[in-house]
């Protein structure tokens, strides 16, 4: 059965996407069958994994709203092992039609029965909010995955971040946990990341991973291309750490 993780921070710019792409592509080199979840509407995730937009028929939009069978919607990455549930824009409209349907936060769990047991890993980039596609992850989710960029204000917002997540355990999802926080675009050259790391540690703990991610160009010049930071720039520090995260995840769960 898979495990179905969220990667949520209603902050942008954050690494979410980021991480559910690298992520995904490491847990998929690692022998795992992943299935990459878009649930944003600028559909960053998609474009990063090389699918064009004029490839996709149907997306998530039609599961959430239409009642679309999940499974009809997933796509072939150019990653092996790497599977897409892709995004496009008139996901932007989601939120607002979902409101009047019912079982409105429980469409994506269910969406996901279908094709849980095929993969090893589900993996949802949530977009940057905390409305009711993001509430649909949640209930989905075994787990989140919370990255966390290493700058001042880290911390802001992540108290609302957890009442929400308690609000789902309470009303939809009481198994639903802490996957990990995982602290993002490290500037290893100034003392004010690793105290903001420190000071997310005194308030994470243990939940926070080893692996940190550093500030590295190459990972934020292989979405451009369509591609992984393992296929774009395997060499580079981005891909060494993503796989380390991959490793640190696995061993969580007792691989
Ligand atoms: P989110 O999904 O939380 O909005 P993204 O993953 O899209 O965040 O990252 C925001 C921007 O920062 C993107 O342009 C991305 O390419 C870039 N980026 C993400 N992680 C890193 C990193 N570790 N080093 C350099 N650039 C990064
Ligand atoms: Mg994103």
């Amino acid at each position: 059965m898979g495990i179905v993780i969220a990667l949520a921070n209603q902050k942008g710019g954050v690494g979410k996407t980021t991480t559910s792409v690298n992520l995904g592509a490491c847990l998929a080199d690692l022998g795992k069958k992943v299935l990459l979840i878009d649930s944003d509407a600028q559909g960053n995730a998609t474009s990063g994994v090389g699918i064009h937009k004029n490839k996709i028929e149907k997306d998530i939009y039609d599961v959430l709203v239409n009642d679309y069978p999940l499974e009809k919607t997933i796509i072939a990455t150019n990653h092996k092992g790497l599977e897409i549930v892709p995004a496009t824009i008139q996901l932007s409209g989601a939120e607002i039609e979902l409101t009047s349907q019912m079982a409105r936060e429980s469409r994506l769990l269910d969406a996901i029965k279908q094709v849980k047991e095929k993969y090893d890993y589900i993996l949802i980039d949530c977009p940057p909010s905390l409305g009711l596609l993001t509430i649909n992850a949640f209930s989905a989710s075994d787990s989140i995955l919370i990255p966390v960029q290493s700058e001042y204000y880290a911390l802001e917002g992540l108290s609302q971040l957890m009442n929400t997540i308690r609000l789902v355990q309470k009303h939809f999802n009481p198994e639903l946990s802490i996957e990990g926080v995982l602290m993002t675009m490290l500037d290893a050259r100034t003392n004010l990341g690793t105290q903001v790391v420190a000071e997310v540690r005194k308030f994470f703990k243990d939940k926070v991973y080893h692996t940190i991610i550093p500030r590295n160009v190459r990972l934020s010049e292989a979405p451009s291309h369509g591609m992984t930071i393992v296929d774009y720039d395997p060499a580079s520090r981005g891909a060494a750490e993503y796989r380390a995260l991959a490793k640190e995840v696995l061993a969580d769960h007792g691989e």
